[in-house]
């Protein structure tokens, strides 16, 4: 129950608010150790070129997989790393996990995807950045044209002169930098085009409701209109169902993502897929 006590003091109890509490602190206590320990996984999601209908793309999600509580979403543990700065060992981990694993594929005799990895606001304000990324790709030996990091407004947005110099040395690596949930942000239209991109994801929020609310279609095909005048790749995050697809692929929307075509899942899956050369779209 709340309770006033005293001028311009607030305490508030909350039974709710402090279960919650304490939950955020024991998953913090755990979280220490957790990928020594090797309970991180990275898990993969494959993006579907929507004209060929092929797997062009993975993007790599990484999960928890705690020895009680069982596989734990990134919405509960990435904001909880990026609070107490543990995101930057674990970022630095799905990378190199990551680059390893598409090269592993392609030494396999796969053909060639890109992948796709998350960068959290606290590894892109690290000062070596650049050369953490360069180290990954020449340990790994993965050409940067099949790695693509994925980025967000609300970072880029902090320092914006900064933001521009850091995605100009990171796309003269040679790798693709995507604009990840796009239109959730400040989408800020003068600043996007001063941000050297090579893809928007359209947030899966939109994507979600584009063919019940007229005002998610709004914002989608406006995204699709916009990414089209400024040359930008677009992908559409959480495809679902076949009448989204459809609504998509109508608008000219390169890439699609989502339970539609499959969820994140282990590395293993994603190599019996490749294998069998399985469609997850026929065009
Ligand atoms: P994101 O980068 O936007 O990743 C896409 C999220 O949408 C994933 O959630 C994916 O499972 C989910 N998704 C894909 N298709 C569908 C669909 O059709 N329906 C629905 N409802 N959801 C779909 P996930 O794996 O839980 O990750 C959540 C967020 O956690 C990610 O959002 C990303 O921001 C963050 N994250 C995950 N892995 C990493 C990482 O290695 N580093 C960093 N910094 N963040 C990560
Ligand atoms: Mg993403
Ligand atoms: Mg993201
Ligand atoms: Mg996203």
């Amino acid at each position: 129950q709340a309770k006033l006590q005293g001028r311009g003091q607030c305490k508030f109890y909350s039974p709710e608010i402090n279960a919650q509490l304490q939950e955020r602190l024991a998953l913090e206590n755990e979280l220490h150790g957790a990928l020594d320990r090797g309970e991180m996984v990275v898990f993969y999601q494959p993006l579907i070129d929507l004209d060929s209908g092929k797997l062009t793309a993975l993007e790599a999600l990484v999960r928890w997989q705690h020895p009680t509580r069982g596989l734990v979403s990134p919405a509960k543990f990435i904001p909880i790393a990026e609070a107490n700065g543990m995101i930057i060992n674990l970022g630095e981990w799905v990378l190199q996990t990551a680059c390893a694993q598409n090269r592993a594929w392609q030494l396999a005799g796969f053909p060639p995807i890109r992948i796709s990895v998350n960068l959290s606001a606290r590894q892109f304000e690290q000062p070596d950045l650049v050369q953490v990324v360069e180290r990954i790709l020449q340990e790994t030996e993965l050409e940067p044209s099949y790695l693509e990091l994925e980025v967000t407004e609300s970072f880029l947005m902090n320092d914006i002169d900064n933001s521009v110099k850091i995605l100009k040395e990171l796309r003269n690596i040679g790798l693709w930098v995507a604009l990840d949930d796009f239109g959730t942000g400040y989408s800020s239209l003068n600043y996007l085009k001063r941000f050297p991109l090579d893809m928007l994801k359209i947030d899966r929020s939109f994507v979600n409701d584009v063919t019940s609310n007229s005002d998610s279609a709004a914002v989608t095909d406006a995204i699709i209109a916009l990414a089209k005048s400024l040359r930008l790749n677009i992908t559409a995050e959480g495809v679902e169902t076949k009448e989204q697809l459809d609504y998509l692929q109508n608008r000219g929307c390169n890439e699609g993502q989502g339970f539609y075509f499959c969820r994140p899942v282990p590395a293993d899956t994603i190599s019996n897929m490749l294998e069998k050369d399985a469609r997850l779209l026929e065009v």
